[in-house]
């Protein structure tokens, strides 16, 4: 039982950074790292009465918890955040770049907003995060960074370019940052989840779902707590000796939908 307890507070003491924590995969993640003990900052951009939740839940675990509104593709917003989060906390240990958004569409159709918008928030808020974490990971000699990529950033997929190409970007930046960082001591990995239960993806027509459960190795889709459940490990100790990967969750990459899929992953 004591050994359950230990597990459980491998995060003790450390603070924690999730981008889009109000809903979805950020939200269990949140959660997650708390329920490790960790002090958590839960970042959003709109939904206030959803973070408000997300916070009084939090609460409840005992940890500090802080909610910061801050649209993470403005370099100057993020700035503020971590510095909130330092005068705040003293430190950040650990960073997860999970806020994203789809705005699908065939190439051929796509808007150029709808392209530079998904690439704003989805790639360009990872460097943002990134770019003002590193000076204190370096400096403290530690640190974890956890990418939410996507299984489309690995296939590709029709009617997400946009997506695709800015969640294949997060793996490159994943794997450059994991070589630029690593000799201090500060990891940088990604998970790629498959179809996982969430806003995002709520809105499919059951048709499109139906086709995507085909391709699940697991044959059920997956949950929030799912990809929590890996972003908790890769932030441990436990996890020092991993960087530079991306560790799928998990619709398989060879087993592909094709167009009628087309969204939302
Ligand atoms: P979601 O339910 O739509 O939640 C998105 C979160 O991102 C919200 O908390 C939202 O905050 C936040 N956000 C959006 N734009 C933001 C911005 N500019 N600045 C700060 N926060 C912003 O999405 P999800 O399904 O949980 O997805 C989370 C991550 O997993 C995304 O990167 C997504 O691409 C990736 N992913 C999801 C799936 C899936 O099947 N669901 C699969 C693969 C990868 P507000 O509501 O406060 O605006």
């Amino acid at each position: 039982m004591k050994d359950v307890k230990e597990h459980e507070l491998m995060l003790k003491g450390k603070t924690a950074v999730i981008t889009g924590a109000s809903r979805g995969i950020g939200r269990a993640i949140a959660i997650k790292l708390a329920k490790h003990g960790a002090n958590v900052v839960v970042n959003y951009r709109n939904s206030v009465d959803a973070v408000a939740k997300v916070v009084k839940e939090i609460e409840a675990l005992g940890v500090k918890v802080l909610a910061i509104q801050a649209d993470i593709s403005s370099y100057s917003d993020v700035e503020k955040m971590m510095k909130k989060c330092v005068e705040e906390f003293g430190s950040i240990d650990i960073l997860v770049n999970n806020a994203g958004i789809t705005k699908d569409g065939l190439l051929m159709r796509m808007k150029e907003e709808d392209f530079d918008s998904v690439i704003d928030i989805n790639l360009k808020g990872a460097f943002n995060c990134t770019r003002h974490v590193s000076a204190i990971m370096l400096k403290q000699r530690s640190g974890r960074i956890i990418n939410i990529s996507s299984v489309t950033g690995i296939t590709g997929n029709a009617g997400q370019v946009n997506y695709s190409a800015a969640k294949a970007g997060i793996i490159g930046m994943t794997k450059s940052v994991a070589r630029e960082f690593g000799s201090r001591g500060v990891t940088c990995n990604a998970v790629a989840p498959g179809f996982i239960q969430t806003d995002m993806t709520e809105a499919l027509p059951t048709k499109v779902k139906d086709a995507m459960l085909s391709t699940i190795p697991l044959k059920r889709l997956g949950r929030p707590e799912d990809v929590a459940n890996v972003v908790a490990f890769l932030a441990t100790d436990e996890a020092a000796y991993i960087t530079g990967q991306v560790i799928n969750v998990d619709r398989s990459e060879e087993r592909r939908v094709g167009k009628e899929c087309s969204q939302g992953v």
